[in-house]
């Protein structure tokens, strides 16, 4: 096996620095002079621009942040077939030379790091530390794929053995994958699932969400740089239907996708639906939404609660699939875990993402906006609203923090996925009753559980059917390798990025019994 060192993961930046800081805003700075970014229609190594999408700056939104032509169903099929043509020879590259390329794509990032996290900061409204996190994920996600593949080549899993036989397995790449990326990871979900794909030997159409379409780009050129064959590797703009078109191709093998259910369980349609003359059962590897909760008992330390809660909810302005939108409080300290939530919330650091310091920003765009609003209006008209921050008064999309509680069992509130600075508090008379709420969700990506019993956190752990259970601590911000991240239920396919397992999605097993 090619020798690569330990996988480690990428130090964030330390922002207390101001030199580090003065570093991000100069590249701020030099970003905003060379905007809009243009995105092409890039297959192989044929290029086309446009301007009929454009992404825009949250906190600003008359600033436009990158301008990409729309890739219809056309460009799809183009891309497609040219990834069909470049699979035989990628596919038969070395997992060696593969890893290398990602492992060379990982350094073209950390070289260009204040760059891109600016870019996150511009077209997502990323606060710094978040972007921060986001590119460093990115390089995480490629160096710990190209480690997984290589071990997936070298060291499969062995087969018993008997005298006269000999039983080997092997694993195949499944052909090209369509890579369906959201917007509120950027860089580091649309590079986690392309690079999974690239290092198991697929080809990869890679439409990045229609509000990122810049990071996607530098998400491709990133693994171009690194090596990876032009031709192996599109970048496919647009909006829904240029997704659609290019899931229902019948010439793709496996969809990776992250981003809302509705889209998800459409794509599971669509996979389901090719004709049998396709010759595919197209996978589809999606990791979807949640309605995450964080149990807080009796006994819990309320010190480490409260930040914990404020950062897992409002952090990104709620914005992430493991975001705290419920907390069930054992009503002994329900009061008090209140009180203090509202003397936080009152104090979080709410303004433009390039403010150093800044927790929640703007939400992407103003259709979220106005969503928040309609479930904060909700709570208000049906509960009681704990503590609110007026959002500022500038241009952006902001939505204030709310808390809310005293909302009926009934409440959307409660179930629906809000993906805004929207938390609702629950009292519960035990922590069995807690479960049985978070039981009673289709959703089961993220929880969290404040207590000092281990007894408690026990009971909790057997009875929790999150994908990811933390404990006295925040439920969001896994780490590559460390917290493999992917939910059950409606939350998604039961993959888990960051993980070993996760590779196995774009491979097929390929066994040879062969008599001696
Ligand atoms: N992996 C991220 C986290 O642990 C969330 C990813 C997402 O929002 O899709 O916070």
């Amino acid at each position: 096996m090619t020798a690569l060192p330990a996988f480690r993961n990428e130090p964030l930046l330390e922002l207390r620095r101001a030199p580090e800081r003065a570093r991000l805003d100069d590249a701020l700075r030099a970003l905003d002079t060379r905007l809009p970014l243009r995105v092409p229609i890039w297959i192989g190594d044929e290029r086309r621009d446009g301007d009929a999408l454009r992404s825009t700056d949250p906190g600003t939104p008359d600033r436009v942040v990158a301008t990409a032509p729309i890739a219809t169903a056309d460009d799809a099929h183009a891309a497609v077939a040219a990834a069909q043509a470049a699979f035989p020879a990628w596919a038969a590259t070395p997992a060696a030379d593969r890893a290398a390329t990602l492992v060379r794509g990982a350094a073209w990032m950390r070289e260009r790091r204040a760059e891109l996290a600016a870019l996150c900061v511009r077209e997502c409204a990323k606060p710094w530390a978040e972007a921060d996190a986001d590119v460093a994920e990115a390089i995480d996600f490629l160096e710990y794929y190209a480690r997984g593949a290589l071990v997936l080549a070298d060291a499969p899993p062995g087969l018993v053995q008997v005298p006269g036989e000999r039983n080997t397995l092997r694993y195949a790449p499944r052909g090209v994958c369509a890579v369906i990326a959201p917007w509120n990871f950027p860089l580091a979900i649309p590079a986690g699932m392309t690079a999974a794909a690239l290092a198991t030997g697929n080809s990869v159409v890679l439409k990045p969400a229609e509000q990122a379409p810049g990071c996607g780009r530098m998400v491709v050129e990133a693994l171009r740089a690194g090596g990876v064959p032009p031709a192996a590797l599109a970048l496919l703009p647009g909006e829904g239907e240029t997704g659609a078109a290019l899931a229902a191709h019948p010439g793709v093998a496996t969809i990776a996708f992250t981003g809302s259910g509705a889209v998800g369980l459409e794509l599971l349609r669509t996979a389901a639906a090719k004709p049998p003359q396709a010759g595919v059962l197209t996978r589809v590897v999606a990791e979807m939404g949640g309605k995450n909760c964080v149990l807080v008992d009796a006994d819990a330390d309320l010190d480490d609660a409260v930040p914990a809660i404020v950062h897992s909810a409002f952090a990104y302005a709620g914005q992430k699939c493991s975001a705290a939108a419920r907390v069930l409080v054992h009503e002994a300290v329900a009061d008090a875990l209140l009180e203090r939530l509202a003397g936080a919330v009152a104090v979080l650091p709410v303004g433009q993402a390039e403010a150093h310091g800044t927790v929640t920003g703007p939400v992407v765009e103003e259709a979220a906006q106005a969503r928040v609003a309609r479930y904060a209006q909700l709570a208000s008209d049906t509960g009681t609203i704990a503590a609110r921050r007026d959002p500022p008064t500038s241009p952006g999309w902001f939505a204030g923090p709310t808390v809310a509680t005293d909302l009926p069992s009934e409440s959307p509130v409660l179930s629906e996925e809000i993906f805004g600075p929207l938390l609702a508090v629950e009292r519960v008379c035990d922590l069995d009753e807690a479960c049985d709420r978070v039981d009673a969700l289709p959703f089961a990506l993220t929880g969290g559980l404040f207590a000092r019993n281990p007894r408690t956190i026990a009971q909790v752990a057997s009875r929790s059917p999150v994908g990811n259970l933390y404990v006295n601590r925040g439920i969001t911000g896994a780490m590559v390798g460390r917290q493999p991240f992917g939910g059950n239920r409606l939350s998604g396919t039961g993959t888990k990025a960051g993980g070993p397992d996760y590779l196995l999605q774009f491979v097929e097993p390929r066994v040879m019994t062969e008599n001696t």
